[in-house]
C-alpha cells in the first residue's frame, strides 16, 4: 500500500473533476484527480453541447476557452416548432444580449485534459476499487487500486464529482442525504451524423409521433435526437428509421432536413435528481454526484461546472484563512441554481413531449403553453434568461 497526501482528493475525471483540479491548480492548491476510465473512452463520450455564457467566461477566464472561443458557434436564439410551425426565441435580445455557445463536451474534456497533464499535476486514469472513508474528520481518505498496486490518499477534503452512478454519494451514511426525483416515462434516441447542420439554430420540435430536435456540434457534425422510450432497444432502430422519424417529426413545408452518415448512437433516459446537502463532513458533491436533469433543458453540464467553480472558490478560502464559511455556504449556494435549472428542465420536458398515452385535456395545455412562450414576450423572455442562464440567483 502506498500512502500520499494532498489537499483536495478528486474523484472522477468528466467536466466537473476536471475543472475543479484546474481551478484549484491556478490557486496553487494541490490535488489528485482519480478516474476509473481510460483517458480514450472519457475523450470520446458524447453528451453536452450548449455552454450557457456565464460557464464560457468561467473556461475563458481559467485559460481554459481558447478553442472554445475559436471554434464554438456562437447561438443568439433557438426554435420552437409545433402544430406545423416555427417560431423563433430571439436569446440574446431577450435576456440582455448574453448567447449559448455550441461546443462538445468532448472537446471541454479534451482541453481540460491537455491543461492536466501541462500542469504536471497527477491525473489517473483506469483506477479500480475506489473508496472513501473517515469523510466526518478533518483528514479524509481515498483509497483505490492502479496499476496493480493498492494506494491510500490522505486528504483535506474529497470533491466527489464522480457522476450519477459514482461511488461517493453511496458512501455518505444512509439518513443523512434527502433525495429528490422524478422519472419520466421516456428517453432520448440521439445520433451524432456527418453533415451540415439543416438549421442555424436549435429547433425543438413538438409532434403527435414524440419530440424531436435538431442541434449540432459543428459546421459539419449534426447532433439529432427523437423521443423514444426509456428502455428502447437500439436494434429496433436501424440508421434509416432514425432518419425517417426524423424527418417526419422535423419536417416543414420549404425546408429539408439533410441526412448523412450516422457516427454515433444512444439511448439516454431522462430523470430528474437532487440530494440535500451536497455535503457530508469533509465529502462535498459537485455536478451529476448530486444532481440530475432530464437533458431538454441544457442544464446538466452548466450545473456541474457551476458548482465546482463555487467549489474551487470555498477551498481557496479555507486554505488562504482557515475558516470554513465558504465550505460551509456550498450547498445551500448550489442548490439555488440546481432548483431554478431542475424547474426549467421539467418545465421545458414537459411542455415538449408527448407520452404513449396523453390525455386531450393534457395536450391542449402544451399547445397552449407553447402559443404563449412564442407570442407574449414576458412568457419568451423567462424561457430565455433561463436557457442562456441566470445571472442573479
Ligand atoms: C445524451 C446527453 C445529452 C446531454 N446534453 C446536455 C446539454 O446539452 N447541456 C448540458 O449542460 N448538459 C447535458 N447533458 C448532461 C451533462 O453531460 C452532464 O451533466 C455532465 O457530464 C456532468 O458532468 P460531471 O463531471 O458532473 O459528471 P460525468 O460527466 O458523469 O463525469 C463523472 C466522471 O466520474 C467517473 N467515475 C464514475 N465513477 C467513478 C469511480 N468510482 N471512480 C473514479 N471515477 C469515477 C466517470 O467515468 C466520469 O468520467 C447531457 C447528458 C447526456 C447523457
Amino acid at each position: 500500500m502506498t500512502r500520499t497526501r494532498t489537499q483536495v482528493g478528486i474523484v472522477g475525471a468528466g467536466p466537473a473533476g476536471l475543472t475543479l483540479g484546474h481551478l484549484l491548480h491556478l490557486q496553487g492548491i494541490d490535488t489528485v484527480v482519480l478516474e476509473d476510465r481510460s483517458r480514450e473512452y472519457v475523450e470520446a463520450r458524447v453528451r453536452a453541447g450548449v455552454i450557457e455564457q456565464g460557464i464560457v467566461d468561467l473556461l475563458t477566464a481559467a485559460g481554459a476557452g481558447e478553442r472554445l472561443r475559436r471554434e464554438g458557434l456562437v447561438h443568439h436564439g433557438i426554435e420552437l416548432q409545433f402544430a406545423g410551425e416555427r417560431h423563433r426565441i430571439p436569446l440574446s435580445d431577450l435576456a440582455d444580449g448574453r448567447t449559448i455557445v455550441i461546443y462538445g463536451q468532448t472537446e471541454v474534456v479534451k482541453d481540460l485534459i491537455a491543461l492536466r497533464l501541462e500542469s504536471g499535476r497527477p491525473l489517473h486514469f483506469d483506477v479500480d476499487d475506489v473508496s472513501v472513508h473517515d469523510l466526518d474528520t478533518g483528514r479524509p481518505l481515498i483509497r483505490y487500486r492502479h496499476e496493480g498496486r493498492d494506494a491510500e490518499i490522505e486528504c483535506d477534503v474529497i470533491a466527489g464529482c464522480d457522476g450519477f452512478h459514482g461511488i461517493c454519494r453511496p458512501s455518505v451514511p444512509a439518513g443523512v442525504l434527502s433525495e429528490f426525483s422524478r422519472e419520466y416515462p421516456f428517453g432520448w434516441l440521439g445520433i451524432l451524423a456527418e453533415v451540415a447542420p439543416s438549421n442555424d439554430e436549435l429547433v425543438y420540435a413538438h409532434h403527435e409521433r414524440g419530440f424531436a430536435l435538431l442541434s449540432l456540434r459543428s459546421p459539419e457534425l449534426s447532433r439529432l435526437y427523437v423521443q423514444c422510450r426509456p428502455d428502447e432497444d437500439l436494434a429496433e432502430w436501424p440508421d434509416d428509421r432514425v432518419w425517417e422519424e426524423l424527418q417526419l417529426r422535423l419536417g416543414l413545408e420549404g425546408w429539408t432536413l439533410a441526412e448523412g452518415p450516422i457516427v454515433e448512437k444512444g439511448v439516454t433516459g431522462m430523470r430528474s435528481y437532487v440530494c440535500e446537502p451536497m455535503r457530508y463532513g469533509r465529502l462535498f458533491l459537485a455536478g451529476d454526484a448530486a444532481h440530475i436533469v432530464p437533458p431538454t433543458g441544457a442544464k446538466g453540464l452548466n450545473l456541474a461546472l457551476h458548482d465546482v467553480q463555487v467549489l474551487a472558490e470555498s477551498i481557496t478560502h479555507l486554505v488562504e484563512t482557515g475558516s470554513t464559511t465558504g465550505l460551509d455556504a456550498y450547498s445551500d449556494t448550489c442548490l439555488r441554481r440546481v432548483w431554478r435549472a431542475e424547474h426549467f428542465s421539467w418545465w421545458m420536458t414537459q411542455m415538449l413531449h408527448r407520452p404513449e398515452e396523453q390525455d386531450a385535456f393534457d395536450l391542449k395545455l402544451q399547445l397552449s403553453q407553447l402559443r404563449y412562450v412564442t407570442s407574449s414576450p414576458a412568457a419568451a423572455t423567462a424561457l430565455a434568461e433561463n436557457y442562456v442562464g441566470l445571472t442573479s440567483l
